[in-house]
């Protein structure tokens, strides 16, 4: 099934504001709340979910500007392969706003695994998601027309080997916490409450580590630099993130590692400026070759290829050809690659071929060119005689 145009499914227009965006999801998604759909409760399941998928696109200039350019194709690499999930979604902060007047139905968001703070029952020292990682990484224009493997040198924080993550000296034991033992958590009263507040102690984990690993400090985790390989799809340009799941820092607890997020900067190219998927190349020719006609080569992303220019060809004089562009993000097209004309006119002239233009100047006259003849008649009707 053809997935829904985001648009569609929030049901506004290309040109809606952040503001009107928000306010169609907060609509539709106390519409379709699970918990208030409970006779189909998994339908109203994946329409919420296909509502915060748009919203997490749409509400992000960057992804939105990327959706809008090449569709869904812009904002796969955003999520990871199986497509959107819930832990890409950012916007829990906004399912707060939406749902904190409405008592219990935030449990349902700690079942897909957002944190939003609604429910008590995730502790804070339970399994925590690692950190996502941004990385720039530069390609030639070449590289982004045929898309191409790159080794990146990253840096992100794994488990300590040494230590396996617990953080003690290999041999060594985690000790009981005494101040709150075992438990984490110290608890007071404060009039008729009791209340229960993280140890200070041991910082809510139970545990002490009596003999820290040397290898991590007693962190369990450890930055280390290694080498990614990196698939680069044709078509990208500066601006694309690609993603790269559970390269990010490692979660702590048994939680899940973050991901890694390359970001595409494709650098300037020497001959060829890039307009889209269009590259712009200007060729300069001899006045001769112009007036006379000639073959010349052009340069292309792919080499040389031969081109006719025709007799009479004038300054500034753009040439098509077509397919030689850069090939479409989305999968499909090429853009054409645009050879504009320069034409020179020689700065050193021998007394010889002196003697051929002024020979060439008698034969022709001056004022024989089409831009000149035309120049001269507009001249005429403006000022008169
Ligand atoms: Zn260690
Ligand atoms: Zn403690």
């Amino acid at each position: 099934m053809a997935k829904k145009d985001y648009y569609d499914v929030l049901g506004i227009s290309k040109s809606s504001s952040q503001d009107e965006i928000k306010k169609a999801y907060r609509k539709l998604a106390l519409k379709h709340h699970p918990d208030r759909n409970k006779e189909n409760k998994s339908e109203a399941e994946d329409k919420f979910k296909e509502l915060s998928e748009a919203y997490e696109v749409l509400s992000d200039s960057q992804k939105r500007a990327r959706y809008d350019q090449f569709g869904h194709e812009g904002v796969r690499s955003d999520f990871g392969g199986g497509g959107f999930g819930w832990k890409d979604f950012t916007h829990s902060e906004d399912l707060k706003d939406i749902f904190g007047s409405f008592g219990g139905l935030g449990d349902i968001f700690e079942s897909f695994g957002i944190n939003t703070g609604f429910s008590q029952r995730r502790q804070s020292y339970g399994p925590q998601k690692g950190s996502s990682l941004e990385y720039k990484l530069s390609i030639t224009l070449e590289e982004a027309a045929t898309g191409c493997e790159k080794e990146s040198k990253i840096s992100h924080e794994e488990t300590c080997k040494k230590c396996q993550g617990s953080g003690a000296k290999p041999g060594s034991k985690k000790e009981k916490c005494s101040a709150c033992r075992g438990t984490g958590r110290i608890s007071f009263s404060q009039g008729f409450f009791n209340m229960a507040r993280v140890c200070e102690r041991c910082h809510g984990e139970g545990e002490i580590i009596k003999e820290p690993c040397e290898a991590c400090r007693g962190k369990g985790i450890k930055a280390v630099t290694k080498k990614i390989k990196v698939q680069v799809p044709k078509g990208v340009e500066t601006g694309v993130r690609l993603r790269i799941s559970d390269e990010g820092n490692v979660g702590l607890k048994g939680g899940p590692s973050g991901d890694l997020y390359v970001l595409i900067y494709v650098e300037s190219h020497e001959i060829f400026k890039r307009h889209g998927n269009d590259i712009v190349v200007e060729v300069p020719i001899t006045f001769t070759q112009a007036a006379l006609g000639a073959q010349i080569s052009v340069p292309t992303l792919e080499g040389k290829v031969k081109m006719k220019i025709p007799e009479g060809c004038q300054y500034g004089k753009v040439f098509r050809l077509r397919g030689k562009g850069l090939p479409s993000l989305r999968g499909y097209g090429r853009g054409d690659e645009l050879v504009r004309i320069i034409i020179e006119v020689p700065d050193r002239l021998s007394k010889k071929q002196k003697v051929l233009l002024e020979e060439f100047a008698g034969e022709s006259g001056q004022d024989t060119g089409p831009l000149r003849k035309s120049f001269l008649e507009r001249v005429k009707r403006a000022l008169g005689g």
